[in-house]
């Protein structure tokens, strides 16, 4: 079984294609979607259409995607956050804003092997960051591999007898050790933060115990031209250029 791992999309639909076709040519079996499906970006119904059209094996719901959606207010939220879920509450139509609000709150068990969640296994909107966090998290994991996203950093935890470490971050292919519990956040697709300003996704597969983090240039300038368009705060167009 090979998974596309896809997270924190974000509405952005020029990243997301990208990512769905770099993975089309590589091959995968089912796709596992870890929230943010909205929030920030300006096409918030081109992205639910595509990612409903997936057919995800499992996908939970993101913070953005639960208050887009209605169910929870943008008060947790800074002031750019907060304006563009106010944007997508009235952007999206209703059969997607219903569908956003189906999405199961994580953890989700997706097989013998697998579960995603948006934060943390233990709370859905906690930030894993580092090693502490993470060693918190595989406590509450029932399942060797974990994915998680919430942070748009990808990187890869690992579980040994030795304690819990960083064992990956960027783009790289990470062999998963049989025994070894994982905590894996394959990046941000739609927004980002580690410098890199390439769409991020992953390839989980289970059977050859691969991991790849992969990163797939897209057209930024697009993104950013409909970001301004629409209204919303010009600091979400200018980080998608510099992935911070
Ligand atoms: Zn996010």
């Amino acid at each position: 079984m090979r998974y596309l791992v896809l997270t924190d999309i974000h509405a952005n639909v020029e990243a997301l294609d990208a990512c769905l076709d770099d993975a089309h040519r590589r091959g995968y079996d089912a796709a596992l979607v870890l929230g943010d499906v909205v929030g920030y970006g300006a096409d918030p119904n081109a992205v639910v259409e595509r990612i409903i059209a997936l057919a995800p094996a499992a996908v939970v719901r993101g913070n953005h995607d639960k208050v887009a959606a209605g169910l929870e207010d943008a008060e947790g939220f800074n002031a750019v956050a907060k304006a563009a879920a106010l944007w997508t509450q009235d952007a999206l139509t209703s059969g997607h804003r219903d569908w956003l609000a189906t999405l199961p709150a994580g953890p989700s068990l997706v097989d013998a092997a697998v579960e995603i969640c948006h934060g943390s296994p233990y709370d859905e909107d906690a930030y894993v960051f580092d090693a502490v966090g993470a060693a918190r998290a595989l406590r509450s994991a029932r399942q060797p591999i974990c994915l998680f996203g919430h942070t748009h950093q990808p990187v890869v935890f690992e579980q040994s007898a030795k304690g819990t470490r960083l064992a990956a971050s960027g783009e790289t292919r990470v062999r998963l050790r049989a025994g070894g519990k994982y905590l894996v956040n394959p990046g941000a697709v739609g927004q980002p933060r580690d410098g890199d300003p390439r769409a991020a996704y992953a390839l989980l597969d289970i059977d050859r115990r691969t991991l790849d983090l992969i990163r797939v240039s897209y057209p930024v300038a697009d993104a950013q031209e409909k970001i301004r368009k629409a209204g919303l705060p010009e600091a979400l167009a200018l980080r998608l250029a510099t992935g911070r």
